[in-house]
């Protein structure tokens, strides 16, 4: 785990990454306690606030970079893995944190979703999952329950089984997956911190219950349950545990070393190698 950096007299607290902007969520939104969390690692790391780059795509948790003090970019619904892979191919310096919801992460943008995972490159995806569109007023989403019939779009339930993201972070190839609850915030900070340090591409979905759509969803505070062992670093194992995971289980369920992609050095190489064989 991270050794904490010295403190100083310019040492940043969490309140320091936070910008003016009042976050405009219902009240008792998860999101608030993601947000919460989010500064909190940023501060226990020391990172500098222009080296962090907070991206996302559309809905209620893709508001966040407007909610922190420091870069950020609100891009388009589901895309927002697509231009943080970009960013990073540029400034590979910089500290990735990429935020949106499960609507937006995993049906406008799973296709991406699949490939930052077994693309690897050095970000963290927080996915603020509440299990519905709470931006567009309710509509099931992805990871919503196939029974759930709250919605006039889908009043005999959706009918399709769910998207589970763990295991399919896992198939795609992910590096590093954990689960954390909005409700609950120490822990939600130290997976946090875990994923930022992790090199490589570092899931977090986050439990972060929708208030106004899912007020069911204030049930999740004693049904979560830490997962049971310490994370597996073995894909097979990782599996094992994702296979028996009712969803609810919080901490780190794989990580791995693997290697990351760094587009930029490797077009570097390649352009050493040309040089080396036709100009010198
Ligand atoms: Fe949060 Fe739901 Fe309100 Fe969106 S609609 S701000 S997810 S409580
Ligand atoms: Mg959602």
């Amino acid at each position: 785990s991270a050794e904490r950096p010295k403190s100083s007299s310019t040492t940043l607290r969490a309140k320091d990454y936070k910008s003016d902007v009042k976050p405009v969520w219902c009240p008792g939104c998860g999101h608030f306690g993601v947000l919460a969390a989010l500064t909190k690692a940023f501060a226990y790391l020391g990172l500098p606030k222009n080296e962090v780059v907070t991206v996302s795509g559309i809905g209620c948790s893709s508001r966040i970079p407007a909610y922190i003090d420091g870069y950020g970019f609100h891009g388009v619904h589901g895309r927002a893995l697509a231009l943080a892979a970009g960013l990073k191919a540029a400034r590979q310096d910089l500290t990735l944190v990429v935020t949106g919801g499960d609507g937006d992460g995993f049906s406008i943008g799973g296709n991406h979703f699949l490939h930052a995972c077994r693309r690897n490159m050095d970000m963290t995806y927080i996915v603020m999952d509440n299990e519905v569109y709470g931006m567009t007023k309710g509509q099931a989403s992805p990871t919503t329950q196939p029974d759930w019939s709250h919605s006039k779009l889908t009043p005999h339930g959706t009918g399709v089984p769910r998207f589970y993201p763990a295991a399919i972070a896992l198939a795609s190839g992910a590096s590093f997956i954990a689960r954390g609850y909005a409700g609950a915030p120490n822990e939600l900070v130290r997976l946090l911190v875990q994923a930022l340090e992790h090199p490589g591409f570092a899931l977090v979905q986050v439990l972060s219950p929708c208030q106004t759509f899912r007020p069911e969803q204030k049930a999740w505070k004693q049904a979560v349950h830490p997962i049971a062992e310490p994370a597996p670093a073995d894909p097979s194992e990782a599996a094992r545990l994702i296979q028996s995971d009712d969803g609810l289980a919080l901490g780190v369920l794989y990580a791995q070393r693997a290697p990351v992609y760094q587009p930029r050095n490797q077009v570097e190489a390649e352009l050493s190698e040309i040089e080396a064989e036709f100009l010198l």
